[in-house]
Order: C-alpha cells, then sequence, then structure tokens
C-alpha cells in the first residue's frame, strides 16, 4: 500500500469518505424508498425492518467487494474503552466446492460474538455467554485496509442475551433520544413547531505524544502500561513553551499528513493539528459532527494515530500522563445541542425568541452540570487521568463552569431582578422580554483553565482523559441535561404567560446553581478554598468518585430517562473499579520488575566500579574522595530503592487478595500507589547520579526531545 497522495492527481474532494459508506454512497446505491427509510431510521422515526436490512447489508457487502474486502466485522465499544472487532469473511460454498461472497440482512442486523471474556460487570453468567451486536444505523460502516487486504467494519451496539447494555453505544443512544425528547418538549412550548428531533453536536480534540519506536521498545513500563513509572526529568523540560504551536518537525508532519489521509478516506474530517504545550506532544481536532458519530469517529482518530505512528518507526502515546513533570493529555469534549433543521441550541441569536432559547437552554446546561458535578467528575475518572485531575495539573477536579464577565453578568442580573447592565458596547441584541438586559453577541472569551467552558456557541469539557472513549462523558452529560430539560418543559408546558415563566425559570434556576460559575483562575490554590466555601465537591481520585454511579439520585436519573438501569449500573461501577486496580497491579509489578531486574543490577555494579576506582586511586596516592562519596551515595540510595521495592511488592500482595472491588481499590489507591511513588523518587534521584552509559533504559531526554 502507497500511502503518499499525489492530491493533484486525486483530489482530496475524491479521497474523503472513499473507504466510508456514508449516506452519499448509500443515497446512490440504493433503491430511493429504502434510503428513505434508512434515513428515517437514523432520526429514530422507525424501527429497522429485515427487508430493509435486506437492501442495505447487500448494497454494503457490493460497495465493500468492490473495494476489495474479504471480510466484515460489528465494529463495538466495550466496557474496556477500547473497540472490538471479530471478523467472519464473506464467503459461502456452494456444493460444488466453489465460494460465493454472501452478507445477509440478518448478518448486519444482529451478530453473535460470544464475546464472554469482555467485562460484563455480572450481567452475563459465564454459561449464558452470548452477547448480540445490532448495527447502529446512525453511525456508517467504513473499510479498514493495512497490507493484507480490506474489511468492512460495522458500527455496532453490544447488547446480552437479556437485553442488558453491555457497551457504552447502547446507553449513549438512549441518552440521545433522552436529551432530544425533552429539548423538543421545551422548544415545543417555546413555539417552535417546526423542529422534530434535537441532537448533540460533539467536537473532541485529541492530544498524544509520539515517541521514537527505538526508545519505546526499551521501555517495559510505555509497553505494558503507556505511561513511563520512572524516569527523571531533563534540563529542559517544557518550560521554554517552545513548542506549543511550533513549527512542526518534518518527520511529524509527514506523519500528519499521512494520519489525516486515512482518517479522510474512512470520512473522518481531520481538521486542525499542531503541537501542544509538553515537547513531543501533539493534537488534532476534527470538526464536529452528531454525538455518535464523533464517538465512532474518535475510536478511529485513537487508533489511526497509533496506526500510522508504526508506519513511521514512532509510537503514539494516548495515555493521560505518560511523563512525569510534563503535561499531560486530555480530550476538549466541544458539545453542543442542535435541532434536525439546523439550529445550535447554545448559539445567541439575534432575536429576541432565540435569545430567550439560548438562555434557557444554557441555563439548563448550567444547572445539570451544578447538581450533576460528581457524575460528570466520575465520567472522566481513571487510574491514568487521577495524574492529572487534582494534580497540580489542568484541569482541576473541581467541576466549575467558566461563562467569561458579560455571559455571567447577563445571568446575574436576571437572577437578581436588576434590569440595568455594566456592559457597554455597541453589539447587543435584544431579548424578548424587556425587563430582561440585552446581550452582548461576543461572550466567547476564552479561560484555559476551566474544566467546562462556554466558548461563544458551544460548552468544552476539558476533564476528559486521551485515552478514553469520549461515549461515557457524553452520555452523562446528556442525561443531566435532559432531566433539567424535563423540568423547564414541565413548568413551562403548564404556564399561562410564557414569558414570565421563561424569565422565573432562568432566575430560580441560575440563583440555584450560579455557584459552579467561576471565571477565574482554575489552578489557583484560592478556588480550591473558594470552591469549598461555595459547596462544591473536590474528589480527586477515581476510586472516591466512583461510587456516584450508584448512589440513588444517580439511579433515579438513568431509570427515569431509560438510559441505564440499576442493574447496569451497578455492574459499570464494578468494571470501572477493576479496571482501575489492575492498572495499577500491571504499573506496581512492572515498577517492581524494572527496579529490581535492571535498575538495582545496574546501579550496584556502578557503585562497586566506583569503589573500584576509589580504591585503586588511593593506591596511587591520589585523591579518591569523590569516588568513594558518591559509591556510597549511590549504594545508600539502591539500598533504599531495595527496601521500598520490596515493600511494594508485600503492599501489592495485600491488595491481590482483597475480594471486595471497592475495598480492593482502596488499597490500591492509598497503599500501593504512595510505595510506588517510594520506589520511584529513590529511582528517579538515582538515575541523576548514575553515569548515562551504567543506566539500563533511555531517559526523558530521548523520549521527549528526540524524534
Ligand atoms: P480550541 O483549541 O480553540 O478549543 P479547536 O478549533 O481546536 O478550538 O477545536 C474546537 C472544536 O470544537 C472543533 O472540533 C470544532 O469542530 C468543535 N465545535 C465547533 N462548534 C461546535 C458545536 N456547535 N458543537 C460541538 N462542537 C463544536
Ligand atoms: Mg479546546
Amino acid at each position: 500500500m502507497n500511502n503518499a497522495i499525489d492530491f493533484t492527481k486525486t483530489p482530496v474532494t475524491e479521497v474523503y469518505g472513499s473507504n466510508c459508506f456514508s449516506n452519499a454512497v448509500m443515497r446512490e446505491r440504493l433503491p430511493k424508498n429504502i434510503f428513505k427509510e434508512i434515513l428515517a431510521v437514523q432520526a429514530g422515526e422507525k424501527e429497522l425492518t429485515l427487508e430493509v436490512a435486506e437492501f442495505a447489508a447487500a448494497a454494503m457487502r457490493d460497495w465493500a467487494l468492490s473495494k476489495g474486502a474479504t471480510h466484515y466485522t460489528h465494529w463495538f465499544h466495550p466496557l474496556t474503552g477500547l473497540t472490538a472487532e471479530k471478523h467472519d469473511s464473506f464467503i459461502s460454498p456452494t456444493a460444488d466446492g466453489r465460494v460465493i461472497m454472501e452478507f445477509s440482512g440478518k448478518e448486519l442486523i444482529k451478530g453473535e460474538p460470544d464475546a464472554s471474556s469482555f467485562p460484563s460487570g455480572g450481567l452475563r453468567a459465564t454459561f449464558e455467554a452470548r452477547g448480540y451486536t445490532a448495527w447502529d444505523v446512525t453511525s456508517p460502516a467504513f473499510l479498514k485496509q493495512d497490507l493484507t487486504g480490506t474489511t468492512l467494519c460495522i458500527p455496532t451496539a453490544f447488547i446480552s442475551y437479556y437485553g442488558h447494555a453491555l457497551d457504552k453505544k447502547v446507553p449513549l443512544l438512549k441518552s440521545l433520544d433522552a436529551l432530544s425528547t425533552e429539548a423538543i418538549r421545551v422548544l415545543k412550548a417555546l413555539g417552535n413547531e417546526t423542529s422534530k428531533r434535537v441532537i448533540t453536536t460533539v467536537g473532541p480534540e485529541q492530544e498524544y505524544f509520539l515517541v521514537d519506536k527505538q526508545f519505546y521498545d526499551q521501555r517495559p513500563d510505555l509497553i505494558l502500561t503507556g505511561r513511563t513509572v520512572f524516569g527523571s526529568m531533563p534540563a529542559k523540560g517544557q518550560e521554554m513553551e517552545d513548542h506549543y504551536f511550533g513549527a512542526l518537525k518534518e518527520r511529524v508532519s509527514i506523519f500528519m499528513r499521512e494520519l489525516n489521509t486515512e482518517l479522510w478516506k474512512v470520512g473522518v474530517s481531520a481538521k486542525t493539528q499542531h503541537n501542544e504545550v509538553a515537547p513531543n506532544q501533539f493534537e488534532i481536532a476534527p470538526i464536529f459532527t452528531t454525538a455518535t458519530v464523533a464517538v465512532d469517529a474518535n475510536q478511529m482518530v485513537m487508533e489511526t494515530i497509533r496506526n500510522t505512528a508504526r508506519r513511521h518507526g514512532m509510537e503514539a502515546l494516548l495515555h493521560e500522563k505518560p511523563f512525569d513533570g510534563v503535561n499531560g493529555s486530555g480530550k476538549h469534549n466541544n458539545w453542543s445541542m442542535a435541532t434536525d433543521d439546523g439550529v445550535n441550541l447554545l448559539e445567541p441569536g439575534e432575536n429576541p425568541e432565540s435569545n430567550a432559547r439560548f438562555l434557557l437552554f444554557t441555563a439548563a446546561v448550567v444547572e445539570a452540570v451544578d447538581r450533576y458535578a460528581l457524575l460528570l467528575r466520575a465520567s472522566a475518572a481513571s487510574a491514568g487521568n487521577d495524574h492529572r485531575l487534582g494534580a497540580n495539573e489542568a484541569p482541576p477536579a473541581i467541576i466549575s463552569i467558566f461563562f467569561g464577565g458579560p455571559l455571567t453578568e447577563i445571568f446575574d442580573n436576571i437572577a437578581d431582578r436588576k434590569t440595568g447592565t455594566k456592559t457597554g458596547g455597541a453589539h447587543r441584541i435584544k431579548l424578548g422580554v424587556t425587563s430582561l438586559p440585552t446581550l452582548p453577541v461576543d461572550v466567547s472569551d476564552r479561560n484555559r483553565t476551566s474544566p467546562f467552558a462556554f466558548t461563544g456557541n458551544k460548552f468544552e469539557f476539558r476533564m476528559v482523559g486521551s485515552s478514553q472513549s469520549i461515549a461515557t462523558p457524553n452520555t452523562y452529560l446528556n442525561t443531566a441535561v435532559a432531566q433539567v430539560l424535563s423540568e423547564f418543559a414541565d413548568t413551562l408546558e403548564k404556564a399561562k404567560d410564557k414569558n414570565t415563566a421563561i424569565q422565573d425559570i432562568i432566575r430560580e434556576s441560575y440563583s440555584k446553581h450560579r455557584r459552579v460559575v467561576f471565571n477565574g483562575n482554575g489552578y489557583s490554590e484560592e478556588w480550591v478554598l473558594e470552591a469549598e466555601r461555595r459547596g462544591l465537591p473536590n474528589v480527586r481520585n477515581t476510586v472516591d468518585v466512583l461510587p456516584v454511579m450508584t448512589q440513588k439520585d444517580t439511579v433515579a436519573l438513568f431509570e427515569s430517562h431509560k438510559v441505564l438501569t440499576k442493574d447496569e449500573l451497578e455492574s459499570r461501577y464494578h468494571i470501572y473499579l477493576e479496571k482501575y486496580s489492575k492498572q495499577i497491579n500491571i504499573e506496581a509489578g512492572v515498577m517492581i520488575d524494572m527496579a529490581r531486574r535492571s535498575i538495582f543490577p545496574a546501579v550496584s555494579s556502578y557503585a562497586g566500579d566506583l569503589a573500584k576506582d576509589a580504591a585503586a586511586l588511593a593506591s596511587i596516592g591520589a585523591v579518591s574522595a569523590p569516588q568513594e562519596k558518591r559509591a556510597k551515595r549511590i549504594a545508600e540510595l539502591s539500598a533504599e530503592l531495595y527496601d521500598e521495592t520490596a515493600k511494594l511488592e508485600k503492599v501489592l500482595e495485600e491488595a491481590q487478595v482483597v475480594e471486595d472491588a471497592f475495598a480492593q481499590a482502596k488499597v490500591y489507591q492509598e497503599k500501593v500507589i504512595p510505595v510506588m511513588d517510594g520506589v520511584r523518587s529513590r529511582a528517579d534521584a538515582l538515575e541523576k547520579i548514575v553515569s548515562k552509559c551504567a543506566w539500563p533504559y533511555p531517559t526523558y531526554e530521548e523520549l521527549l526531545f528526540k524524534l
């Protein structure tokens, strides 16, 4: 496969979507009435019938075969946060010893991956290992190509034999329905007769690191855990900030071109790319699209980053904190709501009606974020992200909303029943209700320290971890906003005077929840204290925040919108706890192995060499004190490293035998992690004083600065 495309011969417009079974392809390949049916299914207006599925399957098969596909797979999002696939070939033997290429509607709608080893958190007994996958019509099928062939990938939902959601897609789809239902109720009450459905739009910015493969291959920690468990900072860190938006190195630029091309082929709209703050850290952002497509696209982005990097002799690190002492990686989840007829509900408009609508929907988001802050925090919780959130880094673990001055003032004035506004400026737009202040157009000033920022016509949720699926954060956000909108709708539907009702709703809601709005520096010490005074939760780690998933309010929220049942929430809670424990367990295990089998032997023989050198120098009457001193210091630190490693092994054994999932995760968090820090500090101190040649692993200098 030659990846270099000559865009003068094949324009981007031709490359784009060439491996995507988009609506455009379906329109070409399906009978008109069948295509219309599929559009109706996508819009949630109809159920998919077997007849329609037969047409779709045949068209999909012919299209895929024409592109050289031999296999198809139902591509789904298990709770591991990764994507999973099981491949079947299209072949079907004939009586005379040949094959034909077949793919039926049944196979399209429903596959049976028998995925008994995916985590199900007790929802699926081992004797009933079957899980079913069902075609997600809202996200287009696409082709995956590599040197050996082509596979048709069908975005899929994954459910148990008893109908429980076993993946991240099913609840996402349900949350989208819930949000649409409630938002439409509000819009109807506001007099909108035309919109039929509200969709959420999502545009995730993806951060990642690249390291040279030759160094990566020598680091068991990177290979097995995705992050360095040892490593001391070189003389230069990110303090010069010369990397951010700097010119791309040629090697990286070539990599990015191929990455873009690969993504364009499958219909992922890679748009923006640049250097990030930390050395060898980068970002890619597509153009926003509907939530399901964006969620699938982001999984493809992560996978394509990895595969493309490998073809260029590099390894991509998607971990939230691959390196201590430099910025970690996140995913900025840009989110908004839009009607099917194209109105962004978070866009301040140009007439009184649209501004009332804007304020109402924005108020709903503020209330949802305040009421369900812990849930949103939990949606971004993972062992990896704990190194970012609540550690001295962006963003803090406290959920707050950045509004910017003008918008805050408008809401404050509504809440405080003030009519005037201090904000001057020519760009003002009127609200329908005369007693409300006018609205300045440009409300999009920037604050990079906020975990949830209003950026003009959307919110940007910045807590999300770089390696995680964005399905869960969006599912929780959609459901929380759906709940508040349903309460707004209850009031509005009953109201005699709509204008007064709108004002009352905004005033009451914002008065209660304005505490979550904070425009200052989210990284400051003062904010931590101020947030505490305001009663905002500040939960710094995964284990402490996950229990919110099974609390009464949470269960009520998800059950009332039919997004997740109590059982499903409990199973997810267990799976996430186990995932946390497993992650720390692997990291600790790798640490012990590296410390014991490589670092300790290397440093003690280096200390021995120094001691021999000192003795030899002394024997000729030369100065030998520096060698002796250094040997002693290394011996001292090695002894500590030895002890700490033994200690780590012991606490690890203690953690491994704890039965209860929560209690076990707690032991990893409270006992294992602090000892890991102890091991690391000794090894990192040793790295600084041991000869470069004696150190057994590539250093941060090589990992972060050489490409
Ligand atoms: P920045 O880095 O300044 O936040 P970027 O341009 O890198 O901005 O990313 C902004 C992201 O937000 C893009 O993916 C963009 O498509 C997305 N976006 C823009 N408008 C919306 C919207 N209405 N809903 C969801 N995402 C949006
Ligand atoms: Mg951003």
